[in-house]
């Protein structure tokens, strides 16, 4: 039997990394020069690195294992379903249990009349459905012409190439010849840096009303959808204003624009309800899921559909698919974290206890000399770092260089916490506890203190002009 264990020093264990492995948005040669952290095992909101540490996870690994790790009951799952049946395809007219029961509970727990699940092995797999289903969904009602899809700049949507030409990162368009045809990004709903003298209501406002504007550009026979994420995440936790997400939701009925609402962050609780579209209050046509639909134990992603999308698509083929679409192992691990966020009530957790908890907490870290804004939605916060609060102000230093900093300092403290340019961001595992809470938040002062020291030392404690 093949055990894969930790019996070798860390040090050996990164120089076989460094020649052997490519890591993911990451600089290979910085990180060979320094060495990863090894993390070993897991349980509840802990991690444990080769060197012994005990790390507090507030990022929920990749905002996904919204379960909390170490849930014996997913293995167990995943190993039953592997000694029944480990594989099978659903193209081709067959299918299996696993998918039939995640399908049927999706559509259960979505809102409206999103009923029909497209599974897919990621967020990025499932908004390349998405790209693809949208244009054929316009074709198929003889409207060939709407293939153009808006979304913002700073959103993420997933790495691939559709997905990352869907997403608004610059430094991501830089490489490898994206953003395919037919992609149009308007700006995003970022006040605490782009709102200038307007108030936030007022930027709110502005910011839908580009949609407007570029639906009216492009013309309303070319434009196929509007997607975002209800709350963007890696973009940095940016908390829309109230007034933006009403004004899209006007806009997108109004010249009958499909909304792809992109959940693999918000969904499963991460916002406090089901779905961040709950929370935010969207009506969308198309849901992304992936990450917390199985917390992370197993790679699934998915497209929830509305009956109206589902029944134009299904009057003909549509040629496309995953060979492991609808994965039986992933399907079933992913139904048992369904079970567990219902039966233990996870998101009532979120909504009475943990959620509460953290937005008081969370909001006095603007007592910091260096926090500007504190925003959070659900389990789902982010803070400003900024060198004057009453201006808004940037720092002169080349965007991240702080938040880097700041990230240092936190992962010294063995706290995950992370940067998104000056930002930084929190989005722990949904079934953390009060006192768990207070650890990051005590470790998060800690690093915020050193972090302001050596900014200070740096001589970057400047504003840009
Ligand atoms: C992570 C993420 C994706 C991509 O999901 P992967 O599983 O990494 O492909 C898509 N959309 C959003 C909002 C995400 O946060």
């Amino acid at each position: 039997m093949t055990t894969i264990t930790n019996h070798m020093p860390t040090a050996e264990l990164q120089a076989i990394d460094s020649a052997h492995h490519m890591h993911p948005f990451t600089a290979g040669d910085e990180l060979a020069a320094k060495g990863p952290r090894v993390i070993t095992r897991a349980e509840g909101v802990w991690l444990n690195d080769s060197d012994g540490h005990r790390i507090i996870d507030a990022m929920a690994g990749l905002w996904c294992v919204n379960i909390g790790y170490g849930r014996t009951e997913l293995a167990d799952v995943a190993a039953r379903q592997m000694r029944e049946l480990p594989y099978y395809n659903t193209f081709f007219q067959t299918t299996h249990v696993p998918a039939i029961a995640l399908a049927q509970k999706l559509a259960e727990l979505a809102p409206g009349d999103l009923n029909h699940v497209f599974f897919a092995g990621s967020g990025s797999e499932a908004n390349d459905t998405n790209i693809r289903m949208v244009r054929t969904y316009w074709a198929m009602k003889g409207k060939p012409t709407k293939s153009v899809i808006i979304s913002r700049k700073n959103a993420y949507h997933g790495s691939s190439v559709g997905s990352g030409s869907l997403g608004g990162m610059a430094a991501m368009h830089a490489q490898g010849g994206m953003p395919i045809p037919d992609i149009h990004h308007i700006n995003q709903p970022h006040w605490w840096a782009e709102g200038g003298d307007m108030t936030p209501e007022e930027f709110g406002l502005a910011r839908a009303r580009e949609l407007e504007e570029a639906i009216l550009e492009l013309g309303e026979d070319r434009v196929a959808a509007f997607i975002a994420e209800p709350v963007q995440g890696a973009g940095g936790v940016i908390v829309p204003p109230d007034t933006y997400w009403p004004e899209i939701q006007r806009i997108c009925d109004k010249y009958e624009i499909l909304l792809i609402a992109d959940e693999v962050i918000c969904g499963f609780g991460r916002t406090g309800n089901w779905f961040g579209s709950q929370t935010l209050n969207i009506r969308p046509d198309i849901m992304t899921i992936a990450k917390g639909l199985s917390s992370g134990y197993q790679p699934i992603g998915g497209s929830i559909v509305s009956d109206e999308v589902a029944d134009v698509i299904g009057q003909g083929e549509f040629n496309h698919g995953y060979t492991y679409s609808g994965h039986p192992v992933a399907s079933a691990v992913a139904l048992e974290n369904l079970r567990i966020l219902e039966e233990e009530d996870v998101v009532g957790h979120v909504q009475r206890v943990a959620a509460p908890y953290l937005k008081e907490k969370w909001e006095c870290l603007t007592d910091h000399p260096m926090v500007g804004e504190a925003r959070i939605v659900g389990m789902m916060g982010s803070i400003a770092l900024t060198p004057n609060k009453e201006t808004r102000a940037k720092f002169a230093s080349e965007p991240g260089t702080v938040g880097y900093i700041c990230r240092e300092r936190c992962f010294a403290n063995n706290l995950v916490m992370r940067h998104v340019g000056d930002r930084m961001i929190i989005s722990p595992p949904l079934v953390i506890q009060p006192e768990e809470i207070d650890v990051i938040i005590d470790r998060a002062r800690i690093a915020l203190d050193e972090a302001f020291t050596k900014i200070k030392e740096d001589g970057l404690w400047v504003a840009a002009s």
